[in-house]
């Protein structure tokens, strides 16, 4: 019988949010166990193992002695993937990137400042190449039942490359900025099914941009409403500082 394959996790900088969207999956959990062995997952179990095929990672890289701990990962994983958008596209850590890191410091550990090491906050394709992204703060279970499944039958898992606008206009929302809401929507990557919409808010780009941001989209948009770019830049620089379009 062929064995099967290995999964751990591993966390960096983040709230631990997207590990535990895959604690949640419980009964679905129990199906996936059938055809994985977990050998690493310090947020559900004591056991750990450096012998592994599937690494997902979670978490910005925020100092520079996380560089060497993920290299490790990569070097011992056949596959990597980006768990969460801390880890996919640097994701709320990077707002401190916009200020002095000795004032973020020294805000954060106050005396203790010069004690803790950090760095301006990155994704992990800054530093590793990176096979997936799960993006979303926190991830969908869904989608991460979908690549995970998707790895295992050796497919490789589609992520959606069109605006958050075309599952929200799907669903036939009422659109943010008719309720006097800027929104992300039409540069986000979509796959949460516009859910801040659908609960009344509007799209703050959780899940990072789609791969061709039509920003000229974006900022017809901004002008119809009597808005333009910098009404919408600190939005934009809560999940996505690390893009060059926050810079
Ligand atoms: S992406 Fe969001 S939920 Fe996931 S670890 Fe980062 S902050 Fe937490
Ligand atoms: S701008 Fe926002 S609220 Fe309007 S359609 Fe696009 S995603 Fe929906
Ligand atoms: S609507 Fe935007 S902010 Fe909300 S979950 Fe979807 S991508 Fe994230």
């Amino acid at each position: 019988m062929m064995s099967k394959p290995r999964v751990a996790f591993f966390d960096f900088t983040g709230c631990e949010g997207c590990q535990l969207q895959v604690v949640n999956l419980e009964a679905d959990l129990l199906g996936i166990l059938d055809h994985i062995d977990i050998v690493s997952f310090r947020e559900a179990m004591k056991e750990h193992s450096d012998n592994y095929d599937i690494a997902f990672v979670e978490g910005s890289i925020t100092r520079r002695s996380d560089e060497s701990r993920l290299k490790a990962i990569r070097k011992n994983t056949s596959t990597l993937i980006a768990l969460g958008s801390c880890a996919a596209i640097g994701g709320i850590n990077c707002l401190k990137n916009f200020f002095e890191l000795d004032y973020v410091r020294e805000t954060v550990y106050g005396e203790k400042a010069t004690s803790y090491e950090t760095y301006a906050a990155r994704p992990l394709k800054a530093v590793v190449p990176v096979d997936y992204e799960i993006p979303g703060c926190p991830i969908s279970r869904n989608e991460f039942i979908y690549v995970l499944k998707s790895l295992l039958l050796g497919k490789k898992p589609e992520i959606p490359n069109y605006p958050v606008c075309v599952e929200c206009k799907l669903a036939g929302n009422v659109c943010a900025f008719e309720r006097g809401m800027p929104c992300l929507g039409p540069i986000t990557r979509a796959g949460c099914g516009a859910a801040c919409i659908r609960e009344g808010g509007a799209c703050w780009g959780c899940r990072g941009l789609v791969d061709e941001p039509n920003t000229d989209s974006q900022r017809e948009i901004l002008a119809k409403y009597g808005l333009d770019l910098t009404d919408i830049f600190r939005k934009f620089r809560l999940y996505n500082g690390y893009s060059e379009v926050a810079k």
